[in-house]
């Protein structure tokens, strides 16, 4: 049997590890266009401001990939599959053939699509080559511009801020974070960024990048011209599928996969942040772009490559981050913008704390908690498991909330999960 793995990152590199539980001499190809192997790519953030090292953020051991008897292929990209012959062909011409097929290709950063974007100085805040650019120019002009206030736009803010470089974060709608979290607590994080001495200015986006190679100055959309000779764009992400664009492989957002994590062609397999799968909150498709999630996708994709038989439970959207001592986290429906939600909330602003909780029916569908996150383990948990939270209601927002107080609505719902199938009918997940 050969594998192919297209992608060496969190779900890539679990996908190996599914294989091997299952087949241990099948031969594992695993081809990535970095030039790195697996390392965690939530870090770079941390690399950034200088608090890791590069070995520091590997993923896996440096033998993990002989342990694994993998061929690894590194700094060659795929440009596309063929599903008639079962191989894929890179961009230098060669081809390589599978029996089973991985495409774990991940995301990468939408560009700011105005002129002059293609000037060097303008970077993703994506990957270790952008991050070595990043510092280097960073540590040369010591200021940097980021558009975009989400939360990779903010979390290049952060570690450049923690570097000891002059942040400026343009963003084009009123407040930061704003597909993440609620205005409340956008207001709040915002704020705290601001007093940490970061610059966010709202309203204003780019209308083009000047200089004349190199990036000198930016125009934005207001007519005003900036100084700025690094700029990062933290526009958000669309799934890498080109090299499926010609072929039967399905793609919606993202590659459209079945409960088993295949795709609409037998045999290929989707994971990680490229692969729409189950949301258990939205109960439909979606591209929940999580470390976590891409690692229990790949393991699964990688035991289904074997032998399929290992259905993927789903996963709810998440956001977190911790920036200079504010933690928060938002997980599941938050922003409401419909009847038949309700919220519950307790806000002090001034502490910069806020709690919220959405229900839809005697059902939690979502929250978002700053400054205090020891809840979000238990309140996930309920989400996950559609637990009735009707006798709890009144004490659902207490600090005291634990896991001993919601044990027993847990252990009910044990074994019993319910879920829509990627195909619309009900099903169980243990
Ligand atoms: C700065 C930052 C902070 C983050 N923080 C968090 C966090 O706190 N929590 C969290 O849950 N998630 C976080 N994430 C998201 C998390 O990193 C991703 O969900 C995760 O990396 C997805 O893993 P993946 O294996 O699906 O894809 P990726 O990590 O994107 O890896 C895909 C790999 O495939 C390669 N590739 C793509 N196309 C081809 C091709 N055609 N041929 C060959 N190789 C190809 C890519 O170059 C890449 O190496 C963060 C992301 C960033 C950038």
């Amino acid at each position: 049997m050969r594998y192919l793995i297209v992608g060496s990152c969190a779900a890539g590199i679990n996908a190996v590890e599914g294989i091997r539980k299952l087949d241990k001499s099948g031969e594992i190809n695993v081809i990535s266009d970095e030039d790195f192997p697996a390392y965690c790519r939530c870090l770079i953030t941390d690399y950034v401001a200088g608090l890791r090292k590069k070995e520091d953020i590997l993923y896996r051991e440096k033998d993990f990939y002989d342990k694994y008897k993998v061929n690894l292929i590194l700094g060659e990209r795929v440009r596309e599959v063929d599903v008639s012959k079962k191989m894929v062909i890179l961009e230098n011409g060669r081809s390589l053939p599978y029996d089973k097929l991985l495409i774990a290709t991940g995301a990468s950063p939408k560009s700011l699509g105005v002129k002059g974007e293609d000037k060097y100085g303008v970077f993703g805040f994506r990957t270790l080559t952008d991050a070595d650019e990043i510092i280097k120019l960073a540590d040369k002009t010591g200021e940097a511009v980021i558009f975009g206030g989400g939360l990779i736009g903010l979390k290049a803010a952060y570690g450049l801020k923690k570097r000891g470089i002059n942040v400026k974060v343009m963003v084009k709608s009123p407040r930061v974070l704003s597909q993440v979290v609620d205005s409340e607590a956008a207001q709040i994080i915002g704020r705290w960024l601001q007093e940490n001495g970061i610059i966010i200015r709202t309203g204003v986006g780019p209308e083009e990048i000047l200089g004349d190679g190199e990036v000198q100055e930016v125009k934005l959309d207001n007519g005003e011209k900036i100084s700025a000779k690094l700029v990062i764009v933290g526009k958000g992400v669309s799934c890498n599928t080109s090299l499926v664009e010609n072929s039967p492989v399905k793609v919606h957002w993202g590659i459209i996969t079945d409960d088993f994590l295949q795709t609409s062609v037998e045999g290929i397999f989707a994971a990680g942040d490229v692969a729409e799968t189950r949301d258990l909150v939205l109960e439909r498709g979606n591209v929940n772009a999580l470390w976590t999630a891409a690692c229990e996708q790949g393991r699964i994709a990688g035991m289904n490559m074997v032998e399929k038989s290992k259905r993927y439970p789903g996963s709810i959207g998440a956001n977190s981050a911790d920036f200079f001592g504010l933690p928060f986290i938002s997980v599941g429906y938050v922003r409401v913008r419909e009847k038949g939600y309700e919220e519950l909330v307790k806000s002090d602003p001034k502490h910069y704390r806020y709690k919220k909780v959405v229900l839809k029916g005697n059902k939690l569908v979502g929250f978002i908690t700053i400054n205090n996150i020891e809840n979000a383990g238990v309140y996930t948990a309920l989400i996950r498991k559609k637990v009735d939270v009707s006798s709890i209601r009144d004490i659902l927002l207490e600090d005291y909330l634990d896991y001993p107080k919601v044990k027993d609505l847990l252990e009910e719902k044990e074994g019993l999960r319910e879920s829509v199938s990627m195909q619309g009918e009900i099903i169980k997940i243990a």
